[in-house]
């Protein structure tokens, strides 16, 4: 018997953990749906394979620090069918890790196509090049859903990442980020927030107690009790990643 999920972690790799079995099992036992993305093309391989196997739910791409597993994006298209994928991710642009801007852009725009293709939303990280990953997204414009994840800047940058189309992830910086958060948050709304942890290597069991702070800390920036904000985050998940309305 299955219990519906209460909350839902948008950004955690459950492939990189060391073992991913007792770790996703151990989240949905507590009413936690994962959503894993992928850092590479053959990171995307297993990723969708354990999904398969453990019933998380996966999103397969290139992220900007490991791009070059395979120069044509290999079976990326093929590996977006499955059923147990719902968005292409993790990719993004970094300015400190990673090949040179031009190429970034490059292997970027091949994975925000192939999501304008398929109806997929995307799951974005970004460092620093926040001009250049907006120049890109509004070439997409209409086309493209999906989070900025690990979202701690400024209420400008919310904004125009919203124009864009995107909702903001909110992860385990989120209670140190001060000030700006204390903007951007509300400016958000709790309409366009989603909630991730981005664990990765390390994590050896589902720490749902810090997905609970994470929660708690969302509430306090608006001003929302979490037993409240946690149904509101919910809807915007099946809303933007399984495309539910209501
Ligand atoms: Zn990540």
């Amino acid at each position: 018997m299955s219990t519906e999920p209460r909350l839902t972690d948008t950004h955690v790799h459950v492939s990189l953990t060391p073992d991913p079995v007792p770790f996703a099992r151990g989240a949905m036992q507590a009413g936690v749906r994962l959503v894993s993305p992928s850092v590479s093309i053959s990171d995307s391989r297993r990723n969708v394979a354990l999904a398969r196997e453990l019933g998380y739910l996966a999103m397969v791409g290139e992220h900007p620090w490991y791009a070059g597993d395979d120069p044509g994006l290999g079976d990326l298209a093929a590996l977006a069918q499955d059923d147990m994928v719902v968005g292409i991710g993790e990719c993004g642009l970094d300015a400190r890790r990673g090949l040179p801007l031009e190429g970034q852009v490059q292997r970027l725009e091949a994975q925000l196509s192939l999501a304008a293709e398929l109806g997929l939303p995307v799951s974005l990280h970004v460092r620093g090049w926040h001009n250049e990953l907006l120049s890109c997204l509004r070439r997409y414009h209409g086309r493209i859903s999906g989070v900025l994840h690990g979202f701690v800047f400024s209420r400008d940058l919310a904004r125009r990442y919203l124009d864009e189309g995107l909702i903001l992830g909110l992860g385990h910086l989120t209670p140190c980020q001060g000030r700006r958060l204390r903007e951007a948050v509300p400016y958000a709304g709790a309409g366009r927030i989603v909630l991730e942890t981005d664990l990765a290597q390390g994590a050896a069991s589902y720490p749902v107690d810090l997905l609970e702070r994470i929660l708690g800390a969302a509430a306090g920036l608006l001003g929302m009790a979490a037993v409240e904000l946690g149904p509101r985050l919910e809807r915007n998940f099946l809303r933007v990643f399984l495309r539910e309305v209501g």
